[in-house]
């Protein structure tokens, strides 16, 4: 078997909530929570050099912390702990997920860590292996381990691939401001009205409705909260939201707590019409599309076959 290079480039792909729903909160502090994560093709990358001791990062972005704070920091340490490894890494992210933006970047970041470094020293604990690891880490962070189109219960962190993948075109705009997750959840406490279980989800998850009218009765509760959190987000998420419906998206909607709209459309022409349309108003967005389960494990055992390493669920 060829040595696994020194360098490893991996991507670590952003997410957004295709509906999100808050049913109360938890004996544990935490808000149970049901909703439907979708990979997009935006990411990050991640690459990663192994050092003879400790772990640093680097990344240009003002927004990213580099030392502990990072969540691909503490990743890197809590599987090299876990392990037993004695080694250490060096770290850079190319960050390309807006931060704080409801897009689960620094999640995705540890998740490619995790992912990484099991291959990286043939550690053989693959998504189950990895997965105890991953839910210590953050509740967006287990998603990321399966990428495609997953339902998420619990605290978001007990995930279940559906066998339906969205295969779409997907319009990111950047709000281009930060919100707090914890921020967010704190305020809906107030208002929340406990209930045992929710419908919209499962519906549309067992739904065999086809195209647009499945999609309606998906809604973020996270979105008011959000809102009130940052006021001046209000008027930028209807608006995008409303050019993107305008330019055919069949779904709009905020992602997690804000601050990333999101819009999903048939085709790439809408897509780029919809790019076009936001940008001549001043806003930033991205295309790319959705990243299906199959497409996600392909990306990953490309990344890991040019290092000379295989992915653990591969073998
Ligand atoms: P979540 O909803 O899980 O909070 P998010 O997408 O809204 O995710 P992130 O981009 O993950 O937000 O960033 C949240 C905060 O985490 C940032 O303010 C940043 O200081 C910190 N952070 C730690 N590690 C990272 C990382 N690798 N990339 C981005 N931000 C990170």
């Amino acid at each position: 078997m060829k040595q696994a290079r020194r360098r490893l480039v991996v991507p670590a792909y952003a997410k957004v909530n295709l509906g999100l729903e808050v049913l109360g909160l938890r004996e544990d502090g935490y808000h149970e929570l049901r909703t439907l994560f979708q990979a997009v093709a935006l990411h990050d990358d991640v690459i990663i050099e192994p050092r003879a001791s400790g772990v640093t990062i680097e990344c240009a972005h003002p927004a990213v912390p580099c030392d502990e704070r990072n969540l691909a920091v503490r990743a890197a340490q809590a599987l090299l702990r876990y392990a037993g490894v004695k080694r250490g890494l060096a770290l850079t992210l190319v960050k390309r997920i807006p931060v704080a933006g409801g897009l689960g970047g620094g999640s995705s970041d540890a998740a490619a860590v995790l992912m990484a470094l099991d291959a990286l020293f043939k550690l053989n604990l693959g998504t189950t292996g990895l997965y105890p690891i991953a839910r210590r880490l953050g509740a967006d962070v287990p998603f990321f381990l399966f990428g495609g189109t997953a339902l998420g219960l619990g605290r978001g962190d007990e995930i279940y691939p559906l066998r339906r993948q969205i295969e779409s075109q997907v319009v990111i705009v950047d709000a281009g401001r930060a919100v707090s997750t914890p921020a967010v959840f704190r305020r809906i406490d107030g208002g929340l009205t406990p209930r045992e279980n929710s419908s919209t989800i499962y519906r549309f998850v067992s739904s065999d409705l086809d195209g647009s009218a499945a999609y309606q009765i998906l809604t973020n509760e996270l979105e008011k909260a959000a809102f009130e959190e940052a006021p001046e987000l209000a008027g930028v998420v209807r608006r995008a939201r409303t050019l993107m419906r305008g330019a055919g998206a069949f779904f709009a909607s905020l992602s997690g707590s804000g601050s990333s709209v999101f819009g999903l459309f048939d085709d790439a022409h809408s897509a780029r019409r919809a790019v076009e349309r936001l940008r001549s108003t001043g806003m930033t967005a991205h295309r790319c599309r959705t990243v299906s389960l199959d497409r996600y494990q392909r990306a990953w055992e490309r990344a890991l076959r040019v290092a000379g390493a295989r992915p653990t669920w591969s073998q």
